[in-house]
């Protein structure tokens, strides 16, 4: 692959860019990568919290109301960007969940099974209403807990989950027009089981349409991010749902799999790993329950020779580094036609440099946090695994802050297909390079990794974009563009990135019998 040469610099201290942290420009960096050496010193921009209202201790949101752990357990949640506890949460257990399935169903069985469809519509869209007259408070607790730039929860995350409540309401009373000529029936109680890198949207992906369709919920949250599926239980009270139609529970992996192995519960809805939606899958064989499975990816982005350039590199740059690359659909494998590599490699390394990495209630922050200590930790362990395989790493000149879970915009290059880092799910800002001559190769290359979530490619061509479209196999593919989502538009995998799709109408299939 043609890449550029790491030579020497001489260390520049630049000013201070954010909060009194000073950015120091470090010894190596790539020759023909001129630095303008000006990166960005803007002012700290903070979002403030003063408006943001998190109680000490969360108790478990079962059938209606806040109800305390029968194990009178808490564990505390932390920000990653300061490493300080913002609350403690209830540690549920078998007792809890059996309650909570339990309140599922009487509600499935006495109101919300029998509700018309557009009664239901009515409180899904008032969720929705409610959700989004706090949207700013659910944005920047969204980056408190889980470290992402308040840019993306206050931009993407909050009004993509208000808009799946909004999208999913308008299906509730016209549910014999998604499936014409047939009976749409709910399954009874979904258990829903989701991670922490988009802990609200995830939330809404999972409630909504279940709710449209009738079915009652059980919700997990990621351990480490569940405040803001805390907050949405405090909005399903004062949206009068009826008891025990949404009930929402804290704790750890042994809490996701007693929902799972619950015997009322007739729908398991997953999005994490791959080996934990294996485990779900062993764990509900023979047992007639449902299953829609969301699970790990490593995306191919592959640029063309006619791809416009600049464009193509805001792309790889949205792609992967944006989010920490805490992003299932991250675009973590990249492919650059060979002839233009060099070029691409130069500009995103120049791009790199201008990315800030730091306090995510920042508003210039590029990057944010990585979520958490035990992240961090697989991250550096694939930076290391890297280079013994013998890549070429390479690492922005950023200064982290001194505290908090943070790491600098990664790229290796001179890596192949037999490298861990580009088969394996790393879910951190490292991006492997790869070069291709050929429509054929990169086809081939792309396609050659257990998952197959998503894709991207950037060309002047239609017909090159077709013809990808057609051949790779991922749930979704983007052309010109990256990491674009919308409540109407299917989401969901290929391969070990699991099976069912998530939002549009597809979205409705997973919690109906036909
Ligand atoms: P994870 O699998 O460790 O945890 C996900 C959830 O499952 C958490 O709530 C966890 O407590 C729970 N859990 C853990 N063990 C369990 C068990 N035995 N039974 C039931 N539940 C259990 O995943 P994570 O680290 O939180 O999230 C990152 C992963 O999620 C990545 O692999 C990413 O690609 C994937 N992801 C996929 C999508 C998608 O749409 N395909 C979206 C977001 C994230």
């Amino acid at each position: 692959m043609a890449t550029t040469k790491q030579t020497t610099r001489t260390k520049t201290v630049l000013p201070a860019v954010k909060s009194g942290q000073k950015k120091t420009v470090k010894s190596t960096t790539a020759k023909n990568v001129r630095l303008t050496n000006t990166t960005w010193a803007y002012a700290a921009a903070p979002e403030s919290a003063d408006h943001i209202s998190i109680k000490e201790q969360y108790d478990l949101f079962i059938n209606g109301k806040f109800v305390k752990p029968s194990s009178k357990k808490y564990f505390a949640t932390v920000s990653p960007s300061t490493e300080k506890k913002i609350s403690e949460v209830a540690e549920a257990n078998e007792k809890d969940i059996d309650l909570a399935v339990k309140s599922a169903k009487a509600a499935y069985d006495t109101t919300w099974g029998k509700m018309p469809g557009k009664e239901r519509a009515k409180y899904i869209y008032r969720i929705a209403r409610l959700m989004q007259e706090r949207a700013r408070e659910f944005a920047v607790i969204e980056s408190m807990d889980g470290g992402k730039p308040i840019r993306e929860s206050r931009d993407i995350d909050i009004p993509l989950a208000c808009n799946h409540f909004f999208y999913y309401a308008g299906w509730a009373d016209k549910l014999e027009y998604a499936f014409p000529n047939r009976h749409p029936k709910p399954l009874g109680v979904a258990g829903q089981i989701i991670p922490w890198n988009f802990p609200l949207l995830m939330a809404a992906w999972k409630i909504a349409p279940a709710l449209a369709t009738g079915n009652t919920v059980v919700l997990k949250p990621a351990e480490t991010t569940p405040l803001t599926a805390l907050k949405l239980a405090e909005i399903i009270q004062e949206s009068g749902l009826p008891d025990g139609v949404v009930n929402i529970v804290t704790g750890f992996g042994n809490v996701g799999a007693a929902i799972v192995n619950h015997p009322l519960v007739n729908k398991v809805a997953f999005t994490g790993s791959t080996p934990v939606g294996k485990y779900i899958q062993k764990a509900i064989a023979g047992t007639n329950k449902k299953a829609t499975l969301e699970l790990g990816g490593k995306a191919a982005h592959i640029i063309f020779d006619d791809a416009p350039i600049d464009q193509a590199v805001e792309g790889i740059v949205n792609g992967i580094f944006f989010n920490q690359g805490h992003v299932c659909c991250a675009g973590s494998r990249l492919f650059v036609q060979e002839n233009i590599a060099e070029l691409v490699i130069k500009k995103l390394k120049r791009r790199m440099e201008t990315l800030l990495v730091g306090d995510p209630l920042d508003k210039n922050t590029d990057i944010g946090a990585i979520n958490s200590k035990e992240q961090l930790a697989k991250i550096k362990h694939y930076l290391n695994l890297g280079q013994k395989e013998g890549a070429e790493m390479y690492q922005s000149n950023c200064a982290l802050p001194s505290k908090g879970y943070f790491c600098k915009p990664t790229i290796f290059l001179h890596t192949s297909q037999s490298h861990r880092i580009v088969q394996e799910e790393i879910f951190g800002p490292v991006l492997a390079i790869q070069t291709f001559r050929t429509i054929e190769e990169v086809i081939e290359k792309a396609n050659n990794i257990p998952y197959g979530l998503s894709a991207g490619v950037w060309t002047d061509k239609g017909s090159k974009i077709f013809n990808l479209t057609s051949k790779l196999r991922a749930g979704v593919v983007w052309a010109n563009t990256y990491n674009k989502f919308d409540p109407t538009s299917p989401f969901g995998g290929y391969k070990e990135s699991g099976f069912g799709r998530e939002g549009g109408i597809h979205g409705l299939m997973g919690y109906v019998t036909l």
